[in-house]
């Protein structure tokens, strides 16, 4: 999608740290880190959000959740747990209007989250 953030990093029109990427999904670091480990996981395809997703996209939600197992076991993360946490909408503070799953890690979190 044209005007997209996550798009141009998956195409790699504006650098991120990209630390994994198949034919499906990107893996990158959060410019802004709430955690020591803060990576984002996407997929490549533009899509906003869970509500909006059918049948047909099963697969790559798998594919997405998939994804940040195997980047929490790439960051050492799985010792000593891990966060995942998706935003859609206003209400819970979705920026970007490309889905993306958070995964935190590498310090203790509060429950229930702010
Ligand atoms: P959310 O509030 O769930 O929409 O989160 C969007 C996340 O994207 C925030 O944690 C931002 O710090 C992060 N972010 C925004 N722009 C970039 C970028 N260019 N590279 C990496 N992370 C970004």
């Amino acid at each position: 999608m044209a005007d997209c953030i996550f798009c141009k990093i998956i195409s790699r029109e504006i650098p991120a740290q990209i630390v994994y990427q198949d034919e499906f999904v990107t893996a990158f670091r959060d410019i802004n880190p709430e955690a020591p480990v803060h990576i984002l996981v996407v997929p490549n395809d533009h899509m906003v959000a869970l509500d909006q997703a059918g049948q047909a996209d099963e697969g790559i939600v798998g594919k997405v959740f998939l994804a940040v197992g195997k980047m929490a076991l790439q960051e050492g993360a799985t010792a000593g747990g891990y966060r995942v946490v998706a935003n859609f909408g206003v209400d819970a503070g979705q920026v970007v209007p490309h889905l993306h799953v958070h995964l935190l890690a590498g310090r203790k979190f509060g429950w229930p989250p702010g």
